[in-house]
């Protein structure tokens, strides 16, 4: 290897850190973690070298390293939510009412009844408050509170059908974002999947053709992220329960979104859940933080005898929820309790009229004239999110901003202060103004102007 090879001039991390700005780096965001990021910088400026890639110089490096540190240092960041999509899974999913949240604060900076029953002293249950609230308000035998929507689908399998079989239509054997996958969850719980109809149609006669003395369990889907348009059959949950009951086995309806009310606008499609353990589901599985609106949580309600054994399982206490979250929900709860359920922040914003949104946006685009040309006033369509209400949109407003390069531009307005998170469009970026709230909008003006800073206006 000759000395004017490209991989030969890549500095060493000692070298890195003994110099006067590394030193600084390590005294202000802490010597491991400034060391390991300054190991990863490294890596892949040697992996580019060794292609020939001449090395950026060592303040580069630096530079580089440090990105990466203070973030890890700096902990999550507060975005703008520019997309209107109200359940953004990326960006947290529901954003918590004032009062949840302060909840959550005081149950994690003192201590709390957790799992004490005050009066007699004894150990409790953390979620018992929660799964009373829940009992109430859906008129349901029994609750049960755990981590996430997807802990909950693999309790109810593992806890009830493991080394059984499990029946599902081939038209609900889904993925939702990324790891949560049926057929996955299915062979991790241990029980066994038995695909019933095909992709398109699938009927109450397939599911009865499909029983054998090893079926434990009928599971349905709710296909929240995907809808199979046209030529199309599902059993009523109403058959499939029947069928279910006829062969002693549960059904277990995985609602996704869980609309714990039915509301005026909101699609017959969503079912909710009063609606499914009305129609005979034996077990419904939801989560706390997508159309409920609170924090993340997974919620199983149903019949006494099957919620006792998911309680009994050891994979219960394995997916239990801490202080913060229990606090949270409980709040939550006690505000749809009240019939202050349509007030919590998803709900403001998917029902909030066009007509609002609209305003927002002129005061955005106002406060962005006298900057630039190409910002306007523009219809657009928000969306739920979170795997919810797929091809429902909800008429909005927003500012496009026509830019030279769209994605250029939302790059800089993701790593600008504030972050802003917009969509991208072919010759602009669109701001809409649903998910923002108005006390933002002076901030949103702010890091559209510094984004723009980079970036050439163009004209309409
Ligand atoms: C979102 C969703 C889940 C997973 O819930 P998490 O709370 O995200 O774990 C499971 N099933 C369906 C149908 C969903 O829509």
């Amino acid at each position: 290897m000759s000395a004017s090879e490209p991989r030969r001039r890549v500095p060493s991390v000692d070298a890195l850190l003994r110099g006067e700005p590394g030193k600084r780096a390590a005294r202000s965001l802490g010597r491991p973690v400034v060391k390991l990021a300054l190991q990863h910088t490294l890596e892949d400026v040697r992996a580019a070298a060794a292609k020939g890639v001449e090395p950026p110089d060592d303040d580069e490096i630096l530079a580089r390293a440090l990105a990466l540190a203070s973030d890890a240092a700096t902990g999550l960041t507060p975005v703008i939510n520019a997309t209107g999509v109200v359940l953004h899974t990326g960006l947290g999913r529901a954003p918590l009412p004032e009062d949840a949240a302060l909840a959550a604060a005081r149950a994690a900076v003192g201590y709390s009844d957790l799992e004490v029953e005050r009066v007699t002293g004894r150990r409790g249950r953390r979620t018992a408050r929660a799964e009373l609230l829940l009992r109430s308000l859906t008129g349901t035998g029994s609750a049960l509170v755990v981590n996430n929507g997807a802990g909950g689908v693999l309790l109810c399998l593992a806890a009830l059908a493991k080394g059984k079989q499990v029946l599902v239509s081939r038209g609900e054997l889904i993925e939702i974002g990324g790891e949560f996958r049926i057929p996955d969850i299915m062979a991790a719980s241990g029980a066994k999947l038995v695909e019933v109809g095909t992709t398109n149609r699938t009927r109450a006669k397939d599911f009865r053709a499909a029983l054998t003395e090893r079926t434990a369990m009928i599971l349905k889907v709710h296909p929240s992220n995907y809808r199979v348009v046209g030529f199309t059959a599902e059993p009523a949950v109403a058959d499939l329960a029947a069928i279910a009951r006829g062969a002693g086995v549960p059904l277990l309806y995985d609602l996704g979104s869980g609309l714990l009310e039915r509301r005026p606008g909101v699609p017959a499609e969503e079912p909710s859940v009063a609606e499914a353990l009305g129609q005979g589901a034996d077990l419904v599985v939801f989560s706390g933080d997508k159309l409920l609106g609170g924090p993340q949580a997974g919620i199983v309600l149903g019949r006494d005898d099957l919620v006792e054994r998911l309680r009994r399982h050891p994979m219960a206490r394995a997916l239990r929820m801490d202080a913060m979250r229990v606090a949270a929900l409980e709040t939550v709860l006690g505000a749809y309790a009240r019939g202050g359920g349509a007030d919590l922040p998803v709900w403001r914003m998917l029902r909030e009229p066009a007509e609002e949104v609209r305003r927002r946006a002129a005061r955005l685009a106002e406060a962005l004239d006298g900057e630039l040309e190409g910002a306007r006033v523009a219809a657009c369509a928000s969306t739920v999110g979170g795997g919810s209400l797929p091809g429902f949109e909800i008429p909005s407003w927003g500012v496009e901003v026509r830019v030279p390069d769209p994605p250029a531009m939302a790059a800089r307005l993701r790593t600008g202060r504030p972050s802003v998170f917009c969509r991208v469009a072919e010759t602009s970026v669109l701001l809409d103004l649903r998910t923002v709230p108005e006390d933002r909008i002076a901030h949103l003006a702010r890091a559209v102007q510094y984004a723009l800073e980079g970036d050439d206006v163009e004209d309409d």
